[in-house]
């Protein structure tokens, strides 16, 4: 990892390529509505199999099992390659929610997961976290030279998260250090900015706080063990966002699950990387936002200009709605198992 205050050195790579390994939804028939993308369609991109016996079958050599299509679930999982000048360096940015679902997901996919040269984790919540483990394991065992895959990760983990009802409700832990190390991570703790893979990706340091609508998630509470109590914790600091630089066209933001508020990641992310924003992937978070912060999230988002919006995760379908009202052709919204290019 390199330091970057700004993101003056994060290097122009020449193209992206996404899949999306876990998302909440999946849709593999749309074709793409926007020209700045183009991504697999009506099931291009399921891997086929040999069929055993092709005369029984009229001659079809090839079938599309069911058991091969990606699996939806609640979460976030981008396994991003950036090529610059015909080198490519692959980033995973979160692991989703559960171990079986990233195992059967990158299995389905058929990815090449020794390829991933960093994981980088967004935030701190399990919807995240929760197949870090097993994408270590699978990653490194995968790597034909032994090395260990570097994770970068948020700092301040939390003994746990969860959320004050009447009483609290806890989520799941986020996987220890001990454990991300015992899976063979290599741990990276993200403080400061800072770029990572050949200087192709940039990791964001503290996201500042700036609009007056966008306050993280209400009632959101965390647990020290050693303290033994429950305290507020709305705002999710310990976000990071993931952004590359596209040649000619701009900024690629990644957000993981936006609590920090995606107006406040786009405009921080314009300022660091002074350039124009080409588009912005990954979970938008106001799924359950109200009609205000709705519409004032819209307003900004319009004023940030960007080239392609690409939601996903906990973007919700209202949102999405509001998107295609206001900036028609402008949005492909991310589905799990379905290749971008940019
Ligand atoms: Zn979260
Ligand atoms: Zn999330």
């Amino acid at each position: 990892m390199t330091p970057a205050n700004q993101a003056r050195q994060l290097v122009e790579v020449d193209s992206i390529e996404i899949h999306v390994l876990v998302n909440d939804e999946i849709d593999l028939i749309s074709p793409s509505p926007n020209p700045l993308v183009e991504h697999t369609q009506s099931f291009a991109g399921v891997p086929l199999s040999p069929v055993p016996d092709p005369a029984a079958r009229g001659g079809a050599k090839l079938e599309m099992p069911m058991r091969n299509i990606c699996c939806g679930a609640h979460g976030l999982s981008l396994f991003i390659t950036a090529t610059k000048d015909s080198v490519s360096k692959t980033l995973l940015f979160d692991a989703g929610p559960e171990e079986e679902v990233f195992e059967r997901n990158a299995t389905r996919l058929r990815l090449p997961m020794g390829d991933v040269g960093a994981i980088a984790l967004s935030h701190w919540h399990r919807d995240h976290s929760g197949g870090l483990l097993s994408a270590i394991r699978l990653i490194n065992s995968k790597k034909a030279d032994g090395s260990q895959v570097v994770v970068a990760l948020p700092p301040d983990r939390p003994d746990y998260r969860g959320v004050m009802f009447d009483a609290p409700v806890s989520l799941e832990p986020d996987p220890s250090l001990l454990e991300i190390e015992n899976a063979g991570g290599k741990i990276e703790t993200v403080h400061n900015a800072c770029t990572v893979l050949d200087d192709m990706f940039f990791i964001s340091g503290d996201i500042p706080r700036e609009t007056s609508y966008e306050g993280g998630i209400p009632s959101g509470i965390r647990y020290s063990a050693q303290t033994g109590r429950w305290t507020t914790d709305e705002l999710i600091m310990e976000e990071r966002y993931v952004m590359c630089k596209i040649k000619d066209k701009g900024l690629v933001i990644f957000t993981g699950c936006s609590h920090a508020g995606l107006i406040n990641i786009a405009r921080n992310a314009r300022e660091v990387g002074s350039s124009p924003i080409h588009s912005i992937v990954g979970g938008y978070h106001l799924a359950d936002a109200s009609p205000e912060k709705m519409e004032n999230s819209m307003r900004d988002l319009m004023e940030l200009e960007p080239s392609l919006l690409m939601p996903g995760h906990c973007t919700g379908w209202r949102f999405k709605g509001l998107i295609e009202k206001e900036m028609p052709g402008r949005m492909a919204p991310i589905f799990g198992g379905i290749k971008y290019s940019l």
